[in-house]
């Protein structure tokens, strides 16, 4: 039986045209797709079934959204039963906080979801659209069932969604995932790297999501001179629920600025979740390392592990649109709950 399998064509730079204002999405990629498909020699064997869904409008995914992130999620939950896996074709700046929050937002698990884009758009000489789709697709059509998640295919890489992170905007390998071992690499043969796919916790019935306010979520990153006036002005919107704090290292802040961890603490206090990331790109917080994490640990923050910034922002919104009170939040955080 061949593969079926859905496209999600959402905009990005593998679709663009030159306009008189600079690269802009196109419509016309399903006729690209099909041609390409029927051209493909790396699918006369056993080619999969493929269908497309174009969004209106298409986007450049710097106008990406988390009602964006949901209308995907859920266009993939309602039609899961049709299909064997789903493609997405996005754009690559914000390509990372799509596919993070596809794997908190999609509940139904056991399928490949391939997010993939380009650097270059299709009709560019030296464009890696192409490979790029072909490679997308046949990791969606081949990917072990143990392994099957929502994954980043871009280049010669295999990344896993909620590790990865855009590191070029030249390099044709655009992603990589510094935090977390490969699920595979693309040459002239695809190889899967064996690592099983993290089960999520699954209540039942699931929970209704319900998007909170976009700034709900806040990103903050620390900088030698941070006051405690700014992590004050930052939370100050009665929407906001969350703070992810990138610090430095292994999770370190000032130490020796008592009024910006006294702000900690106060926020903290307020029913404010702050979720702390590193900065390094192989970063992992550990709060005990040094006494400049801990003193983050004691005014209340939460370790945010080896979780990349796109997890941590996508993961707490989550988690909000779940409902979820602020220690219910913090409990599921400090529990690596759906990691
Ligand atoms: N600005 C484009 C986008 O994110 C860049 C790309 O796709 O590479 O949609």
């Amino acid at each position: 039986m061949p593969k079926r399998l859905l496209i999600i064509y959402t905009g990005g730079t593998i679709g663009m045209k030159q306009t008189a204002h600079g690269l802009a999405p196109a419509p016309d990629l399903a006729a690209e797709i099909t041609q390409l498909i029927e051209m493909g020699p790396s699918f006369q064997k056993n080619p999969p079934v493929l269908h497309t869904l174009s969004y209106e409008p298409l986007i450049d995914s710097s106008d990406m959204t988390p009602a964006v992130w949901l209308k995907i999620a859920t266009d993939i939950e309602q039609r899961y039963d049709n299909y064997d896996g789903f493609v997405v074709l996005h754009g690559t700046d914000t390509l990372a906080y799509t596919s993070s929050a596809l794997c908190y937002f999609i509940r139904r698990q056991g399928k490949p979801v391939v997010l993939t884009g380009a650097q270059l758009p299709f009709g560019f000489p030296r464009s890696d659209a192409r490979s790029n789709l072909i490679s997308a697709i046949e990791v969606a059509a081949t990917m072990p069932a143990a392994m099957a998640q929502v994954c980043v295919v871009f280049g010669s890489k295999i990344m896993r969604g909620n590790r990865v992170t855009k590191v070029s905007a030249n390099a044709y390998d655009a992603f990589d995932s510094p935090r977390c071992a490969p699920l595979g690499s693309i040459g002239i043969d695809i190889h899967f790297q064996g690592a099983r796919r993290t089960v999520h916790e699954q209540s039942d019935p699931l929970p209704t999501l319900a998007l909170p306010p976009d700034n709900a979520v806040v990103l903050l990153r620390l900088y030698p001179g941070i006051s405690a006036q700014l992590l004050r002005a930052v939370c100050a919107d009665t929407v906001t629920r969350a703070v992810v704090l990138e610090a430095y290292g292994s999770g370190n802040a000032p130490s020796r600025c008592p009024d910006f961890l006294n702000e900690v603490k106060s926020v903290v206090e307020r029913g404010i979740v702050v979720l702390v990331v590193s900065q390094p790109l192989d970063g992992v917080v550990s709060f005990g390392r040094y006494a400049a994490g801990s003193s983050l640990a004691g005014a209340g923050a939460i370790s945010g592990r080896d979780l990349t910034t796109e997890a941590a922002v996508t993961k707490l919104y989550y988690l909000l649109a779940c409902g979820c009170a602020s220690s219910e939040i913090a409990n599921k955080l400090r529990h690596h709950v759906s990691a």
